[in-house]
């Protein structure tokens, strides 16, 4: 009887256990759902798009931002390519998210809910000996110029990574596969 007993015992733990596991699983994917789910799919189209005409030389950045327009209809907006940086400089390279490649669309914005650009794949040679990276995670700037309230998004070519952020940082990173699901 008592073998019996701690048969059940046994088995209750492993049920707790195996219970606890699946609840956390669940939690955990609801968690990486919810984060990705607040874009829109076709702002995610949109950023495939952008991510696309980025790795084209893998050396300048693309972006844009998207809201509702005065009917209360998702509007998605690229923005004008960033310069291409062939050299290594000091100076980052850079793009205006809200400078829309077609302007007209800006007249029925009514609301922002977010904006995203791209930091490009490629690798550049500095000099003989060395090579230079683009900063993947939102640089400095970045950061300081985020809209709270907003989803600010920098998608990283380089290392796969869709970076959540606000003006305190980065507030979460989910790798871009995961991200267009
Ligand atoms: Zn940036």
């Amino acid at each position: 009887m008592k073998t019996c007993l701690q048969i059940l015992w046994i088995l209750g733990s492993v049920i707790e256990v195996t219970f606890i596991a699946v609840v956390l699983a669940v939690l955990f994917s609801l968690c990486v759902a919810a984060q990705s789910q607040t874009v829109p799919a076709e702002v995610k189209q949109a950023i495939a798009v952008s991510l696309k005409a980025s790795n084209t030389d893998g050396i300048h950045e693309e972006g844009g931002i998207w809201g509702m327009d005065t009917l209360g209809k998702l509007l998605v907006i690229p923005a004008k390519p960033g310069k291409s940086h062939p050299v290594c400089t000091e100076g980052a390279v850079t793009i205006s998210p809200g400078d829309a490649a077609d302007p007209s669309l800006d007249a029925n914005l009514k609301t922002i809910d977010g904006q995203w650009h791209v930091h490009p794949r490629a690798t550049r040679q500095k000099d003989t000996y060395h090579l230079c990276y683009f900063v993947q995670p939102p640089s400095k700037e970045d950061i300081e110029s985020a809209m709270d309230g907003e989803i600010n998004l920098v998608i990283g070519a380089g290392d796969g990574n869709v970076y959540y952020y606000s003006t305190k940082g980065v507030t979460g990173k989910i790798s871009y596969q995961e991200f267009l699901k």
